[in-house]
């Protein structure tokens, strides 16, 4: 055989091949070795992890052997997890369904991975946090988008959607990222009823459920007790996104199909994490938590109130923390991401990075803080009523 036929079979894997690009490495990339700029497009909190975590950790690294643990994570954090799970979003569930992964990000694979074959279709909103529908092209599974529109308020209308015979699931998240929408009770009972009826999953991405400014967000565990398979994390709520520490809760019975899938990716999470998370769930005052989701909420408001007075409200985002702002006519959401980059030194991240939909968007993130995001808003609205006139 000659090298050439030899070299024919070393592809790279057309799953992986098929991800989009990430449009926040793209503009991370434009915005590199610029000095001054706005930063608005992270989306992690700015704060440290609670000290009490820190702590607890710390002291584990000292006093114990750092090894592998159950592939589901140990008995005392999944019995915290239960607890919470009670105290948060008012649902019991037994400690087997608890599944301790890698990130809010493997709670998300843990589920999809674990439901998902080649062929299959999974309803998704678009705009999307783009590393979902990668997981799901890795699987080899089909995306099926349903549209999240800025007019409708960025609320799904569950039946509107295209379900047909290779449909398995339907994958929801609320608070959502990219737009800090929360979903209301009626529209996820809505969402119920869909996949009640046609016999569907709902992997439900909750990593943001104690980030929100008013009403506390309904869980799906709750609404489709019977089908839902639920991703939480601890990056959002205490501020550990570099911790790498989440989980699913999945169906009763699934916790030894799910146990193969983990321990052939990453075997079990980061034991120390393991340790920061149970302090964190057993240690840290509401009180700290409140503060941390005030700052979003100070931000959000005062985005708000400058977006009001220029009479260019267009939603309220209840969580999360994250807004979308519009693009002008005639521009996409990638070319007017690099004039705000030229013209006003901002970053933001494109929308087209979360579907097709919102390439009329840009996302800022709220976990910037208040001054920044007002003055992001400020140079939005500046360079916005400029293009307009130029056009005009
Ligand atoms: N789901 C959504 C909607 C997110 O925005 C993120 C992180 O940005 C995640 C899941 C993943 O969270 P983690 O950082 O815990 O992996």
């Amino acid at each position: 055989m000659s090298l050439g036929r030899k070299r024919l079979r070393m592809r790279l894997s057309p799953s992986v091949e098929a991800i989009p690009r990430s449009g926040i490495r793209a503009m991370a990339a434009l915005a590199q070795g610029r000095e001054g700029l706005l930063h608005l497009e992270y989306g992690e909190p700015s704060f440290f992890a609670p000290e009490v975590v820190r702590h607890a950790a710390a002291e584990a690294l000292l006093a114990e052997r750092m090894v592998y643990t159950p592939t589901e994570g140990p008995a005392r954090l999944r019995e915290a997890i239960v607890r919470k799970l009670l105290r948060v979003q008012g649902v019991q569930v037994a400690d087997e369904r608890v599944f301790v992964t890698h990130g809010g990000v493997g709670a998300l694979y843990a589920s999809l991975a674990s439901v998902l074959g080649p062929g299959d279709r999974i309803l998704m909103p678009d705009p999307c946090w783009p590393n979902a529908v990668g997981q799901v092209l890795t699987l080899g599974a089909e995306p099926v988008f349903y549209p999240l529109r800025a007019e409708q308020g960025f609320l799904p209308e569950p039946e509107a959607w295209p379900v047909d015979e290779r449909t398995r699931a339907i994958l929801i998240n609320s608070p959502q990222n990219p737009t800090g929408v929360v979903l209301p009770r009626p529209i996820l009972e809505r969402i119920a009823a869909v996949a009640r009826r046609h016999g569907l999953w709902v992997i439900s991405d909750e990593v943001y459920d104690q980030i929100y400014f008013g009403e506390r967000p309904v869980s799906m565990l709750e609404v489709y007790a019977e089908g839902t398979l639920a991703a939480f994390s601890f990056s959002k709520t205490y501020a550990m996104t570099g911790w790498r520490l989440g989980y699913a809760v999945l169906q009763p019975g699934m916790q030894s199909h799910t146990t193969k899938l983990v321990e052939s990716c990453y075997s079990s999470s980061s034991m120390v994490a393991q340790v920061a998370a149970l302090a964190a769930l057993t240690q840290v005052e509401q009180a700290e938590i409140d503060a941390m989701v005030d700052a979003y909420r100070t931000a959000r408001d005062r985005a708000l109130e400058l977006l009001d007075a220029a009479g260019r409200q267009r939603y309220v985002p209840e969580g999360a923390f994250y807004l979308m702002l519009p693009v002008p006519p005639g521009y996409s959401s990638d070319d007017f991401a690099q004039v705000l980059l030229e013209r006003k030194d901002m970053v933001v991240v494109p929308g087209a990075t979360f579907g097709q939909l919102s390439d009329r968007e840009v996302r800022i993130s709220l976990a910037a803080g208040a001054d920044a995001v007002a003055e992001g808003v400020s140079r939005w609205l500046e360079l916005s009523a400029e293009l307009e006139r130029a056009r005009d």
